[in-house]
């Protein structure tokens, strides 16, 4: 059967007259057939002591040769100030703080947490912490206290790095939980105050000068966080091997050239915006565009033409919130140096991609990966004609296919067109080696040599793959992976809350939200003012980007025998689709 979406659109076919700039991957099969990982790594440089680092990468190799003054970021803040930092000074300042976290005695394999904005210390915290070879993991800054406990938890923190306020809000109160942290270092704060240290004082008092020692590119470099549908959430672990993916995608998947600035969207605290809006840019030598403001059309708009952009990564929520302020808003912009705009995180629909030709003059080219494999698997490629509503196809050094467990315990893959899981041969550089002490969890996603997504999906006869939807049952919100039980397991903190299951209820704009189905426990009453303070108390614990929109009370939860509040049946239930198999219905009452 093919694809819903195939029929409606036609193939957008690119013609080679038509581009500006000739795209890296222009002959697909013969770059597939040539490729080796080992050919991709010999594009970077060694790291003179020996091994790889991602830092030097991205960082030291320019700030030492042609491209040493070339802006590698340019900072553009909430209130319009801007500041520009060539690779020569981010070099300076990276070292700055690789020499300060030394000086405070932090060693190779700890772990650095870093809760910011998109402020340009987050950039140097992260690429310095990199340098000292230290654990990077980068925290949303909208999340609430216990989303940010829980990960420092996890991951063992030694470090934060963070400001006075983010600090006071989210992290004092339970520090008590985090007996290993002994540094809290705030970039706003003048002063060192009680277990606080100031940024400036440290960075200032560090020598600028800073040899990154030897580095097995085995080593771990970056611990990223990321849900399942039950348990506490996952710390994925990459390695500095990840930087030849995150090379290799940068120049196939995003098409960056000598010349590009680069703007991702996406936020560092998640792994799109670590590998595509720190890493890869950098790595490239290009100009790398950061905007510290929230989602904004005008202020967008205003990005893409005063600063030239020429390549940008998005995401679908704000695809389809331009899409609703129509293309004509477009217009009053000069977006000609714009030439390839691509989008991830969630399921773009098929009329977004078609949309940007109206609004930009290019659709959307979407492509697909995950935290687990710390760069884009699958992509619409810039040279490759667009099936709109298609993830695109394996990028060259990706084996994918479609499979499906048979009686043997093993899988299978299935014919062209028929649904199935998602999965990748293992062995490509930025796949994770583990989840954080969940040795486990982490077999349990290979099967022989592939790795299981989660992810339900079909491939075409031409071999593109279209997604149809996740195999278990996490929630994508904004582009923002959530767990079901870590929002039920915040509801269930509050006293009147006796049962709480959580769903992701579609959403035209954000794709899914959180809805949250509640049962009391007795003597409370199911009302308003119980609805409104439920909201706030999870809003408070989680943080806006988590917590669920919507609450519904019921009076008991659909279980299983074995006592498993039965989410599926809800969603189902919430969509008016089929109910499925409910033999192992326990205990309804709606
Ligand atoms: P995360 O680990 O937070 O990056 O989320 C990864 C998940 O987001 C994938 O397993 C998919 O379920 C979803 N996802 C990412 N990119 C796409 C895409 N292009 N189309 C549909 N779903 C996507």
């Amino acid at each position: 059967m093919p694809p819903p979406d195939a029929a409606r659109y036609a193939t957008i076919h690119k013609a080679r007259s038509t581009f500006a700039v000739a795209p890296n991957l222009l002959d697909y099969g013969a770059a597939c057939a040539a490729f080796s990982w080992d050919r991709a790594r010999k594009d970077l440089s060694d790291l003179p002591s020996g091994g790889l680092n991602i830092a030097y990468e991205a960082v030291d190799r320019h700030a030492r040769g042609p491209r040493a003054e070339r802006v590698a970021l340019r900072w553009i803040g909430k209130a319009g100030e801007r500041r520009d930092i060539t690779y020569r000074e981010l070099a300076a300042s990276t070292n700055r703080f690789a020499n300060a976290l030394q000086s405070m005695g932090a060693k190779a394999g700890d772990g650095v947490f870093v809760l910011l904005g998109r402020v340009p210390e987050l950039y140097v915290a992260m690429l310095g912490a990199l340098k000292a070879k230290c654990v990077v993991s980068p925290l949303f800054s909208a999340f609430g206290p216990e989303p940010i406990a829980t990960r420092m938890e996890i991951g063992e923190a030694r470090v934060l790095v963070t400001t006075e306020a983010l600090y006071r809000r989210k992290v004092e109160a339970l520090r008590e939980r985090l007996p290993k942290l002994d540094c809290v270092i705030l970039v706003d704060a003048d002063q060192d105050g009680e277990g606080t240290l100031s940024w400036r004082k440290l960075t200032q008092a560090s020598s600028e000068t800073f040899e990154i020692q030897a580095t097995d590119p085995q080593e771990t470099a970056l611990l990223h966080f990321t849900s399942g549908t039950t348990g506490r959430p996952k710390g994925v672990i990459h390695v500095h091997e990840a930087v030849v993916t995150h090379y290799m995608t940068g120049l196939y998947a995003l098409d960056l050239h000598e010349n590009d600035r680069f703007w991702c969207t996406a936020d560092p605290g998640w792994v799109t915006g670590t590998s595509y809006g720190v890493i890869a840019p950098l790595v490239h030598g290009v100009t790398n565009i950061v905007v510290e403001a929230e989602f904004d059309a005008p202020t967008w708009y205003g990005v893409l033409a005063q600063d030239k952009v020429s390549v940008w990564y998005t995401a679908p929520t704000a695809i389809r919130m331009m899409m609703k302020l129509g293309a004509a808003a477009v217009k009053d912009y000069d977006l000609s140096a714009l030439r390839f705009a691509a989008s991830v995180g969630e399921p773009l629909n098929a009329e977004a991609v078609v949309w940007g030709m109206e609004a930009f003059g290019m659709p959307f080219h979407d492509n697909w990966w995950q935290t687990e494999t710390g760069g884009i698997m699958i992509a619409n490629f810039a040279s490759m004609d667009i099936k709109p509503g298609s993830m695109g196809r394996p990028l060259p050094g990706i084996e994918a296919a479609i499979v499906r467990r048979n009686s043997d315990g093993g899988v299978e893959t299935v014919s062209a067109g028929e649904e199935g899981e998602l999965a990748l041969r293992s062995g490509w550089p930025s796949m994770m080696r583990g989840y954080l002490h969940e040795e486990a969890r982490y077999k349990k996603c290979f099967l022989g040599e592939w790795y299981l997504t989660g992810d339900l999906a079909r491939c075409d006869q031409d071999g593109y793959f279209w997604f149809v939807g996740r195999a278990d049952d996490v929630i994508k919100s904004s582009g923002h992976l959530i767990g079901p039980f870590e929002v039920e397991s915040a509801l269930m903190e509050h006293p009147a809350v006796a049962e709480a299951a959580v769903i992701g209820k579609p959403d035209p704009i954000a794709g899914e939200i959180v809805k949250a189905f509640v049962a009391l426990r007795l003597g409370f009453d199911a009302d308003e003012a119980m609805r409104k303070e439920l909201l706030g108390h999870a809003r408070k614990r989680l943080g806006a980007a988590v917590a669920p929109k919507e609450i519904e009370f019921r009076v008991n939860l659909p279980k299983t025998r074995s006592g498993k509040i039965m989410r599926r049946l809800l969603k189902a239930r919430e969509l008016g689709m089929p109910e499925g198999d409910l033999s192992t219905l326990e205990s309804d009452e709606r």
